[in-house]
């Protein structure tokens, strides 16, 4: 087949389907998608629901607890009842009914089978209710997306590690504080993009060093204070100046890496350990094309947050989790399955599944259109039926799928090969993680018949504003346990008022974005927190745990790809600023090389290629 370019029917931009994603289809017997990449994947990321709480009662325990459902008509259980033996998703099998679209029926036994409040076995968490989307979290609070972690608070997408606090993208890291896409780092804070760092402090692209401060792209460094070697005792000096607890001190730090981070050059693309590759975030994979947020993945495209640690391949459209072959249009999938397509949170030693909602941690094969099942094989909408009925039923059902296909309130068509119609989500976009990634205003998601919630008013009793909060962390006594902490941005939002708006930019602009990152307005410090800021000299956050997150994503590039020119003119940078320090390839003339990039075309950061960068960083 040939490249072709196709008109998406949710954006109505054009997009493009290479020779290699017909072969794609064609082996997993798909017909060829109809929505662009980026709406695929925003339509995926609006069915996860990661960190919008409500307290509500179990459905059939009645404890009060902690879930992602609000008190509704939805049955939802706790998910020590969910997992329990003593009830089965098959009570709610319906047969299939050749007179309704498919998504139609779907719909209604998803409406009945009761949901899960937490994506949790209860069995593989110790003393950590505030998590979500986890496993094996041992003492760790407000964790989502994580594994294999103990002592760990606030932070997602965080793998075998111990004792961090607000940490995210991160796997094997010990005693660090604000990192982002750290590889066994300890005793490290404010780092970005470090591996296998010790004591390190406002950093990013560091590798093997120890003891550093305010360091930009190193390798194998010891006592570099903002990028200039110190001896051991300059640098205990320095250190104990500006490493020294106090928040203002940590705004001027800032301040200054503002400054220093244009002035070196950066490599198009984060990764290691990989051959072939395009995206962003990529680590020990091979042939992989527009991924981002990807370990230990071959052959595959169009993937996201794939960090759960296990080999994934052959693989399109998979986001989230991965460990699997042939997985194609799946949110939250993996952990060795094969041949999963169009699935939501269907996990773990499940095979030929097919529009499936939460098939977790049970033996599964042959399901089509289920929901909640455990320990099925040929069942359809959640009925039973044997191997020669199934097979024979399922042709029919999918020609009757596209015969009969389901249109939604916008006219947008799906037909088999479609992954959900984002109004069959359980959660509003803003609820979702969706909004993180493709943020839209509230008039912006109804027009694209996206649902929307009117964020919870939260009535907390403020007891410490945030101006009230000691600038050192040496002055902050045990009470500070008890205090309901006003989150900074709240306090935008509140003095922003309606005649404001247009005649200070600045305070409307943080307004809406306080209400697009789900601020909770405030926000309390728990005892495993304080000791690490006591012990790492950290002054207390100013911001509550969700405008936080925000913070660290926007510290990262966009999942987008452009087509980008190495910025090295030779001897110097394109613009004067950074002096090469050895001779490249080129030699004095403007390198040739280009790549597809997450840097936009007109961003200030030097980004240079793979050879120049390793010639200046190596
Ligand atoms: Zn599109
Ligand atoms: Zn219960
Ligand atoms: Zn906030
Ligand atoms: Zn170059
Ligand atoms: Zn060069």
């Amino acid at each position: 087949m040939n490249k072709e370019s196709r008109i998406c029917q949710n954006c109505k931009d054009s997009f493009t389907i290479d020779p290699e994603d017909f072969d794609f289809y064609k082996k997993i017997d798909v017909p060829p998608p109809t929505w662009c990449p980026d709406c695929r994947l925003q339509r995926r990321l609006l069915f996860m629901n990661e960190r919008t709480f409500y307290k509500r009662d179990c459905d059939k325990c009645g404890k009060n607890v902690i879930s992602m459902f609000p008190a509704s008509p939805r049955k939802v259980y706790c998910s020590h009842c969910w997992w329990a033996d003593d009830w089965g998703a098959e009570q709610y099998s319906k047969p299939y009914d050749f007179s309704k679209p498919f998504f139609k029926q779907f719909v209604e036994l998803a409406a009945e089978v009761p949901e899960l409040a937490r994506y949790v076995h209860e069995s593989s968490l110790v003393r950590s209710d505030y998590s979500n989307i986890c496993s094996y979290v041992k003492d760790c609070y407000l964790i989502f997306n994580s594994d294999d972690d103990t002592e760990c608070s606030y932070g997602e997408f965080l793998e075998q590690s111990k004792s961090c606090t607000d940490i995210s993208f991160s796997l094997s890291c010990e005693r660090c504080y604000e990192a982002i896409n750290c590889y066994k780092c300890y005793g490290s804070t404010h780092i970005f993009d470090c591996e296998e760092c010790v004591n390190v402090h406002f950093s990013r692209g560091l590798t093997g060093c120890t003891d550093c401060f305010g360091c930009v792209e190193l390798k194998g460094k010891k006592f570099y204070f903002f990028n200039q070697p110190l001896t051991g005792e300059e640098y205990k000096k320095k250190l104990a100046e500006w490493n020294n607890g106090s928040y203002s001190t940590r705004l001027e730090i800032e301040k200054k890496l503002k400054e220093s981070a244009l002035l070196h050059p950066y490599k198009y693309i984060i990764d290691s350990r990989n051959s072939n590759v395009t995206g962003d975030f990529i680590f020990w994979s091979k042939n992989v094309s527009h991924g981002y947020e990807i370990i230990m993945t071959e052959d595959s495209k169009y993937c996201q947050f794939m960090t759960f640690p296990f080999k994934t391949s052959d693989s399109y459209d998979f986001t989230m989790w991965g460990g699997g072959e042939r997985i194609y249009e799946c949110l939250g999938a993996g952990d060795g399955q094969r041949d999963v397509r169009f699935c939501l949170h269907s996990w773990s030693q499940a095979f030929n599944l097919e529009y499936c909602w939460y098939i977790s941690n049970t033996r599964c094969d042959n399901l089509f259109g289920c929901v909640g099942l455990r320990n099925k094989q040929y069942c359809i909408l959640n009925k039973q039926y044997t191997k020669e009925e199934y097979e024979e039923l399922m042709p029919k059902i999918i020609k009757h799928m596209n015969d009969i296909p389901y249109v939604d309130s916008k006219g947008r068509v799906y037909k088999y090969g479609e992954f959900f119609p984002p109004e069959l989500s359980p959660f509003a976009y803003n609820e979702t993680i969706a909004q993180e990634y493709f943020p839209l205003t509230k008039e912006e998601a109804v027009n694209k018949g996206y649902k929307w919630k009117e964020p919870e008013q939260r009535n907390y009793e403020i007891t410490l504003k945030t101006e009230q909060i000691p600038d050192n962390i040496k002055d902050v006594s045990d009470s500070i346990l008890g205090e309901i902490i006003q989150c900074q941005h709240a306090v935008s939002q509140i003095n922003a008022d309606e005649t404001q708006i247009n005649a200070d930019s600045i305070s409307a602009n943080q307004r809406i974005s306080a209400r697009m990152e789900q601020c909770t307005s405030a926000f309390k410090i728990i005892p495993q927190e304080l000791q690490l800021y006591r012990q790492m000299n950290i002054p207390l956050p100013r911001l509550c745990p969700n405008c936080r997150h925000y913070q660290r994503m926007s510290k990262k590039n966009p999942i987008k790809l452009w087509h980008g020119k190495c910025k090295c003119a030779g001897l110097k940078s394109e613009n004067g600023v950074y002096a090469n320090q050895v001779k490249h390839q080129h030699g004095d003339t403007h390198c040739p090389n280009e790549f597809d990039t997450s840097y936009s075309p007109e961003r200030p950061e030097i980004v240079y290629c793979e050879s120049c960068y390793n010639g200046e960083v190596a």
